[in-house]
């Protein structure tokens, strides 16, 4: 007879351990997470207007003698399960806050050129000569949509690593000097003091941030006008505070790109709610490593030789950043900033969904146990925990929470 192969048999072992139900649940319940985190200790569950205890909890009492809690990491290429949770927030996010009457648009924010990248532009259904220049650097070739070359610097000894990589660093504070404009733009617009235009209109905004193949940031922004105006009024005041905004440093000017899209957001029109929502929602999951970078962060440049799968082209732009003394961002090639943000009133945040759901998830668990749902209003969780470890233990439960997922 047959020995069964080894790694069947963890699987059958893992499968017959006494915690094995519980766990299983634990898994279901990060939604099939492929990074968990494992916690150790206990909390209380208060009514903060009674102080009434309304539960404890204590993980010596669980089999496996630890909970998992999801990583809960936004980008797909770290951890898809999480990923998509995080899209769901987003989509409800942008789309709770497009669910108005108020003219709304739909804004690409790029960067400028550091020097000619290999591009591929359709016409028509022809695909058109890369970069046949007369001067400078030049390229001929009809690249195909999986070329590995696109995005990349056609000649990396002219171009403006150091730009780029500034740029990308001083992204989000480019974006918030626009904000600042935007604003005084529409006052001088409908002519109304600065400080008086909190009477007649507000402007609210969600953004996401996304990696160009060339490596460098730009931002998809949903723009909202909170007043009597029409979606004119906010396209001209977009495009003349895009062409405003400077962030100086001490030996140069970074500005926007002269590409800018502003599309109104329109029942019936290209680009509905949902649609706008799904995109933006979409982009929120990648990281820097859609523009062929690393997924963490660097700790020696030397380690740059190691890895698998980096484009020269971002190789340049990490060394960049390490000599510029930008190491923390070396991965991100240079960018900072977050990676979805939102004026505050420009729908419900994060934080209040994730509330939200954690509160929908212990009615869930004390329906199962026969008890009531929690008391409306604010709950005090009093507890001290201790991080014990991070993904599955081992390639036995890997496997299991694979199939889990996948049920
Ligand atoms: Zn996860
Ligand atoms: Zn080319």
């Amino acid at each position: 007879m047959n020995e069964l192969p080894q790694w069947m048999k963890h699987l059958g072992e893992r499968a017959s351990a006494p915690d094995f139900e519980r766990w299983r649940q634990m898994v279901t319940n990060v939604g099939g997470c492929t990074h968990p985190i494992r916690l150790a200790g206990e909390s209380t569950t208060v009514d903060p207007a009674t102080g009434e205890v309304l539960g404890t909890y204590n993980t010596r009492d669980e089999p496996t003698g630890y909970i998992l809690t999801a990583c809960g990491n936004r980008r797909a290429s770290r951890c898809e399960p999480c990923s998509r949770v995080y899209a769901d927030d987003i989509f409800h996010l942008i789309h709770s806050g497009l669910v108005s009457e108020c003219p709304r648009v739909f804004t690409t924010f790029t960067a400028p050129s550091f020097g000619p990248v290999h591009t591929r532009v359709l016409v028509g259904d022809r695909v058109r000569p890369c970069h046949p220049r007369d001067t400078g650097p030049s390229c001929r070739l009809r690249h195909s949509s999986d070329d590995p070359r696109l995005g990349q610097a056609i000649d990396s000894d002219s171009y403006d690593y150091t730009g780029a990589v500034l740029w990308n660093h001083h992204a989000g504070k480019l974006w918030h000097t626009f904000t600042v404009y935007l604003r005084r733009h529409l006052a001088e617009l409908v002519g109304v003091p600065r400080s008086r235009l909190g009477d007649v209109l507000r402007v609210e905004y969600a953004k996401v941030a996304e990696y160009q193949a060339r490596g460098l940031v730009h931002f998809h922004a949903v723009i909202r006008l909170d007043g009597p105006f029409g979606v004119d009024v906010l396209t001209e005041a977009i495009t003349s505070a895009t062409l405003a905004t400077r962030v100086s440093l001490p030996d140069r000017s970074l500005r926007w790109g002269a590409q800018l899209d502003i599309r109104p957001i329109e029942t019936g029109g290209h680009w509905t709610d949902q649609r706008v929502a799904r995109y933006i929602a979409k982009y929120a999951t990648k990281g820097a490593e859609a523009a062929g970078t690393v997924n963490r962060p660097l700790r020696n440049i030397r380690h740059l030789e190691r890895i698998r799968g980096l484009t020269p082209h971002a190789r340049r732009m990490i060394e960049h950043c390490w000599q510029l003394g930008l190491r923390d961002w070396a991965h991100m090639l240079g960018y900072g900033g977050h990676f979805s943000t939102k004026s505050r009133r420009y729908s419900a945040t994060l934080g209040a969904m994730r509330a939200a759901r954690a509160r929908h998830r212990l009615d869930e668990a004390r329906a199962h146990e026969g008890l009531p749902p929690l008391p409306p209003g604010p709950l005090a969780r009093v507890g001290s925990w201790q991080v014990i470890g991070t993904g599955y233990r081992t390639l036995a439960e890997e496997t299991w929470a694979e199939t889990i997922r996948s049920a």
